[in-house]
């Protein structure tokens, strides 16, 4: 069985990023960027599946700049084993990922594309659903365990008060959520080995997708600041501040 992970080099998780003075985006100039966390946990994931001996080969593909080469490069060291870049430095939003990732899913015939149910830069969480809508692929998304049953795939999902499992046969769509299991972080051979791993780097013309952003940013803010707390008297101060102040009872 082949898998294609699709993995995006966004801002670092760790880094508090600032708003740009014209309110046009958040300043990426010298930001530490890394592999989106939930695709970091697609690849842990199939990186287990070809341990268990359910998966034979491991593609990691990226849409992006140059630089998400170092992106596959950490995916091939946690054990994906070649890469494809689809290159641009424009910035592609779900609709155009999906396009391109389906286009590559009919190249390479992948049984399954596991991605990251969203990605923590635009939090858009649509890419791996537009993908099975474009492939007419059965779904199984915010996976917290996956095992193969025979021909098919066994998911379970967390929803409201309980866990949902889906029976789907193969080729499918799956999307990762947190807590289907911890990344590995790679070795120090691994990464040695991973530089020897090919990717093979594509310009995002030869796809033929229309990437002309659909969206327009019309203004991006900080958070509101916290004000500071109080520290009341009594328990009648308190029900008197959430009667008249706050509104709450
Ligand atoms: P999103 O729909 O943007 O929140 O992203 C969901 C998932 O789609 C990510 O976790 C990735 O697996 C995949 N994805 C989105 N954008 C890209 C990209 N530019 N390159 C590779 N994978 C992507």
């Amino acid at each position: 069985m082949k898998v294609l992970v699709p993995v995006k080099r966004v801002v670092d998780f760790n880094v508090k990023v600032r708003v740009k003075a014209d309110g046009s985006g958040v300043d990426l100039a010298n930001v530490k960027m890394s592999m989106n966390p939930f695709c970091e946990i697609a690849v842990e994931e199939a990186v287990r599946l070809k341990e268990k001996g359910v998966v034979s080969e491991i593609i990691a593909v990226s849409i992006g700049p140059i630089q998400s080469q170092e992106t596959i490069r950490t995916a091939l060291a946690m054990g994906a084993d070649r890469g494809i870049l689809v290159q641009t430095d424009q910035n592609v939003e779900p609709l155009a990922v999906a396009k391109i990732l389906a286009k590559i899913t009919a190249e390479e015939n992948p049984e399954i594309v596991l991605l990251g149910k969203q990605a923590i830069d635009d939090d858009s969480n649509q890419t791996g659903q537009m993908l099975a809508a474009l492939l007419d692929w059965p779904q199984g998304t915010f996976a917290s365990e996956l095992v193969k049953d025979g021909d098919h795939l066994l998911l379970t999902r967390e929803i409201d008060g309980g866990l949902q499992t889906l029976k789907l046969s193969v080729p499918a769509v799956i999307t990762t959520d947190l807590r289907l299991n911890e990344p590995r972080y790679a070795s120090l051979p691994n990464i040695m080995k991973a530089k020897r791993k090919p990717i093979d780097i594509k310009p995002i013309d030869e796809f033929g997708v229309d990437i002309t952003p659909r969206l327009e940013i019309v203004k991006t803010e900080e958070p509101a600041g916290r004000k500071a707390g109080v520290i009341l008297e009594s328990v009648a101060d308190l029900v008197d501040k959430l009667k008249n102040e706050a509104g709450v009872i």
